[in-house]
């Protein structure tokens, strides 16, 4: 086996939690992700091919020391190769811990094959449980697929299902409590997200954000408590919900994603790949680093590895969106991966 030298940047953060976006496509328009007509896909010809995406996977976990690999994208349930992509990467020794991020469309029909193949867990993206909202929200009327896919995802062991929500004022805000009774009585873990500047539009607005604070307060009638159960390098804070257990019997948790006022940079331990072989070392870095043209080139695994380490070693302290000369990054959140 090789010698893993990790990812380390100069703050002591160690990134062992890989994003692989599969591609930059997807099959809603999400009003605040992306336009109704779609964004300029990327040509395929540019996107890693299965076989350098399982490349990329190996490198980084024999070598860089990534235990946790999250499969995202634009939608990654629309790559062919994902079945695949996810097999290969279960028979890694290390095995990591393999996870997927979804809209859920197609999962019903998906989920046995991608456990079978090794998936460990999803997670669904559900904003609204109002159909009309849904379709007002995603610009297509797919609720129904949602739900159906939620439930083959819990059906086929890849639990705990979590959800994940963005709560926009106006339009889904007053929601939390019932997103929450649907998580608690179907057994999912939900997460609350706090909307990011990240969207295709650039119509991201901070004073218009619904934040965790007021979340934590519209979900006050469940009398939630703290977790004393250390978050780790976890993105969620965590409350318990008194009265209800989940799907293993365990106290019901919920949890809220602060990215925007409780950023928790400090704890990062990420490393993203784009669906075109760039390493991004933040959701919010406006610089990448090319892994694609050393694969196309030629470099052995050890170069590869080591372009890695140093485009990760250069990771800032934080996202820096209170600093006043914040820009947003060129890639929305779609084509870098979610
Ligand atoms: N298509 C998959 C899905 O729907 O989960 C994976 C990609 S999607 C970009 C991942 C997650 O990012 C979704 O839960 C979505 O709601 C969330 N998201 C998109 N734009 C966001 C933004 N500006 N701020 C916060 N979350 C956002």
């Amino acid at each position: 086996m090789s010698t893993v030298i990790p990812l380390a940047d100069r703050f002591g953060r160690v990134a062992t939690d890989l994003r692989v976006s599969l591609t930059d496509r997807c099959n809603l328009r999400c009003t605040y992700c992306m336009p109704e007509e779609g964004l300029a896909w990327m040509p395929r010809e540019q996107q890693l091919t299965d076989d350098e995406v399982g490349r990329l996977i190996r490198i980084a976990v024999e070598m860089l020391g990534v235990r946790d690999v999250r499969f995202t994208g634009g939608e990654p349930l629309l790559r062919r190769g994902l079945v695949g992509i996810v097999r290969a990467a279960a028979s890694l020794s290390p095995r990591p811990d393999l996870m997927l991020t979804t809209n859920g469309i197609g999962l019903e029909r998906l989920a046995g094959p991608l456990r079978e193949a090794g998936l460990d867990r999803v997670n669904v993206s559900l904003d609204t449980l109002d159909p009309v909202r849904f379709q007002a929200l995603t610009r297509r009327d797919r609720l129904d697929d949602v739900l159906r896919g939620l439930a083959a995802a819990a059906a086929a062991g890849l639990t705990p299902v979590k959800i994940n929500t963005v709560l926009m004022r106006g339009i889904n805000d007053d929601e939390a409590p019932a997103l929450l009774r649907f998580a608690l009585d179907h057994g999912y873990q939900l997460r609350f997200i706090e909307q990011m500047p990240l969207d295709a539009q650039h119509q991201w607005d901070r004073h218009t954000m619904v934040t965790a604070d007021e979340i934590l307060a519209s979900l006050s009638p469940y009398g939630l408590l703290p977790d004393l159960v250390s978050r780790g390098t976890a993105p969620a804070e965590t409350w318990l919900v008194p009265g209800h257990v989940d799907a293993a019997g365990e106290p019901a948790r919920v949890g809220v994603i602060g990215s925007v006022t409780r950023p928790f940079c400090g704890d990062c331990d990420r490393t993203r790949l784009t669906a075109d072989g760039q390493v991004r070392d933040c959701l919010f870095a406006r610089e990448e680093s090319d892994l694609r043209k050393l694969l196309r080139d030629g470099a052995p695994d050890a170069e590869v590895a080591e372009a890695w380490r140093v485009a990760m070693s250069g990771k800032r302290a934080g996202h820096g969106i209170d600093d006043p000369a914040f820009l947003q990054p060129t890639r929305p959140m779609s084509a870098i991966g979610g």
